[in-house]
């Protein structure tokens, strides 16, 4: 039976990292601060954005909210970024997504200074991240890199398999393994014999976005499985969350997984605070926290 890798318990170990950071700042008069930017009324992003600014401040952090009408223009969330962008006592800038239709998100992320692109969707992150340069490194991968680094030590010569190739997961999870000197295979929706490309994984990062759809005979014996995807699926009249990976099976080969929920989905959170700290450090050139950053 894997061993779980409980991503609850780490999370709360990251946080309480950072709130040292933060506590370290404050001698020198620093606060660190952090805006999220939400447009529009989508029920999940307002649960995200919350416990986002409850967890903002439990480690000691500025949480800036700014809740913008669906029908904001693009001219004015620009101005808004703009605004945040000069705002000294803003470290870090998170632009809730999905936008509205109207928005261009690729236009509206690549407004955000990039120094202060927490979510590190900025082009110019992007082109850091994969040209092994500092970067701002999307939270969700830089959480995965955290919890296989903790569980594994050195990841140098495994082979890492990612399933989904998305710009916030798949492909900066990738780079990162990269990073790490694994040899890397990244599958898709056209991938041909996922099962023997995932059977070869010594490391599997499931970011699909398909309830279960990854079952134990996938599985290379004694792998290390990181279940990125949260889907809802109906079950006995209610509602529970499940991931790519069928848990069950899969854990009855896998050397260690990732549980959902309980697993990415908290070291997402504590990846952001993470970064605003990282963001808060390099503004001021001060030393970049250790084991914070990528
Ligand atoms: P996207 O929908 O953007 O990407 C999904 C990827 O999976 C695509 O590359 C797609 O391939 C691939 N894919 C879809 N179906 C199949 C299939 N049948 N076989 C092989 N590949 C397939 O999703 P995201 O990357 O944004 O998210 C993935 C999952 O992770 C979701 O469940 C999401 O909710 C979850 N998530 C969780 C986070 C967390 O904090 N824990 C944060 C972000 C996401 P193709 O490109 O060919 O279409």
């Amino acid at each position: 039976m894997a061993e779980i890798i409980d991503g609850k318990a780490f999370a709360a170990r990251v946080r309480a990292q950072v709130a040292e950071g933060v506590v370290a700042l404050a001698e020198r008069g620093i606060v660190p601060g952090l805006a999220v930017v939400l447009v529009g009324e989508d029920p999940a992003s307002q649960v995200y954005v919350r416990s986002k600014g409850k967890l903002t401040i439990e480690v000691g952090m500025r949480s800036f909210e700014h809740r913008l009408p669906e029908t904001t223009s693009e001219a004015e969330l620009l101005n808004l970024i703009g605004k945040l962008n000069a705002d000294p006592a803003v470290n870090g800038i998170l632009v809730q997504l999905p936008l509205p239709d109207h928005l261009k998100s690729d236009m509206v992320i690549n407004a955000i200074d990039p120094a202060k692109d927490v979510d590190g969707f900025h082009i110019s992150n992007v082109g850091l991240l994969a040209t092994g340069q500092k970067a701002m490194v999307p939270c969700t991968p830089l959480g995965c890199l955290m919890m296989l680094r903790d569980h594994l030590g050195s990841l140098a010569g495994l082979e890492a398999v990612v399933l989904g190739r998305s710009n916030i997961v798949g492909k900066p999870m990738a780079q990162l393994l990269l990073g790490d000197s694994c040899t890397v295979t990244v599958a898709h929706s056209r991938t041909r014999d996922l099962q023997q490309v995932c059977r070869r994984a010594d490391i599997l990062v499931a970011a699909v976005g398909r309830p279960q759809m990854v079952p134990g005979d996938w599985i290379k014996p004694g792998a290390t499985v990181i279940d990125v995807g949260i889907n809802r699926v109906v079950q006995e009249g209610g509602t529970r969350l499940v991931g790519d990976v069928d848990f069950d099976s899969a854990a009855a080969v896998a050397g260690a997984i990732t549980p959902v929920p309980g697993g990415v989905g908290p070291m997402t959170i504590a990846c952001l605070l993470a970064n605003t700290l990282t963001a808060t450090c390099r503004a001021h050139d001060l030393p970049e926290p250790q084991g914070l950053t990528a």
